[in-house]
């Protein structure tokens, strides 16, 4: 086995290591807002709005007009490709807005999951075909980062080796794409939440997996430094009879990173996955918290339902309560922003939809 390799030039890993770090600079994380057009769908239906390219610039408009003390709390946002070239009411660009405010646009490049023949319901994630070419595109307009999530379920016979070997080789192809145009990557292997198993089981899949993440991402000469983590809390199933404490649910969750985790790679951005809002911030903070493990990355969050859900409620597509939905917003986004610090007092941050289960079975985004 030779092993040449080589990683990217000294310039680029500078300008990759610089991104990654302000992502996850103390106390801030990542307002995911990459909704495609019909998980939008999907999140407007709920309050009542029709799912039309006007009614997502809207919403979207509502975000990015937040007041600017949002980046004390907020360092990136991920974007859906039709959002980064939409404009506010006034015909300023929304990358504008986000740029004013200090905040590092990020994108969303896969294409979906798609059936893995031969596998019990796996999936793997299309988009490569044009990858570079897209990136370089974003790069050129604006984007400092990107977002491919692979999706990995916990069955009976799942995740299955083939499973796992396919779905770290395509997030380090992408990972590999996105460094050379110039992008951070956030690797996101979510271990859905969908199932009766416990929390050891749930640990033991999310170690697999991120086994073989970081071994393909080695193999693909990722320059781990600028790179980022997206992985999903290790939780049990939601049909699990048996419940965890926030503790539990932390120490499982460091417990699992410190063992597969380089600590080259700066920081972990967890998703929600379905937790409520007040979940989401909780268990966030007892990792922060935890001291059963070694943690020499940053933990924070890059929360799309558990940062939104209030945010849409208040909203309900009305003119007139876009300011409460900014408000939602700010409160949600501080809370989130003392759990990555480990110093949120649970139950304090009141929202719509605080304790709402924002679950949804076989989750698509
Ligand atoms: P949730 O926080 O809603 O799980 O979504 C985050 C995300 O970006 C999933 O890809």
């Amino acid at each position: 086995m030779t092993t040449y390799f080589s990683y990217p030039d000294q310039a680029l890993q500078d300008e990759l290591r610089r991104i990654a770090n302000a992502i996850t600079a103390k106390g801030k994380g990542i307002l995911a807002a990459d909704e495609s057009v019909s998980t939008m769908g999907k999140r407007l239906a709920d309050i009542g709005v029709e799912n039309t390219d006007e009614n997502r610039r809207k919403y979207r408009q509502l975000l990015f007009t937040t007041d600017k003390s949002i980046s004390e709390y907020i360092s990136g946002v991920i974007l859906f490709h039709e959002t980064l070239y939409q404009k506010a009411d006034d015909g300023t660009p929304f990358i504008n807005l986000i740029k004013e405010r200090g905040i590092i646009a990020g994108i969303k490049v896969d294409k979906g999951v798609v059936p893995l023949m031969g596998s019990e319901g796996e999936s793997t994630t299309q988009g490569l075909d044009d990858l570079s070419q897209r990136c370089a595109q974003y790069k050129k307009d604006g984007c400092d980062f990107a977002k491919w999530r692979c999706v990995l379920k916990i069955g009976k016979n799942t995740p299955s080796y083939q499973g796992m070997l396919e779905n770290a080789n395509v997030l380090a192809r992408y990972a590999s794409i996105c460094q050379m145009n110039g992008l951070v990557p956030i690797v996101e292997p979510e271990v859905l939440p969908d199932g009766e198993h416990d929390l050891d089981r749930a640990q033991k899949v999310t170690e697999t997996v991120l086994a073989f993440v970081y071994k393909a991402l080695n193999d693909h000469h990722v320059f781990l430094e600028g790179t980022l983590l997206k992985p999903n809390m290790v939780t049990a199933g939601q049909s699990c009879p048996k419940k965890y404490t926030p503790e539990e649910v932390a120490k499982a969750t460091v417990v699992t990173l410190s063992r597969t985790m380089p600590a080259a790679v700066p920081g972990v951005t967890f998703l929600s996955g379905g937790q409520s809002e007040e979940e989401a911030s909780v268990h966030l903070d007892a990792i922060n918290k935890c001291v059963e493990a070694k943690k020499p990355w940053a933990l924070t969050f890059s929360y799309g339902r558990a940062l939104q859900a209030s945010v849409l409620r208040a909203w309900g597509g009305k003119d007139e309560s876009v300011k409460g939905g900014q408000d939602e917003l700010l409160k949600r986004a501080k809370a989130n922003s003392e759990a990555a610090q480990g110093i949120y007092q649970w139950g304090t941050c009141k929202g719509y939809a605080a304790d709402t289960g924002l679950f949804i079975k076989d989750h698509a985004y």
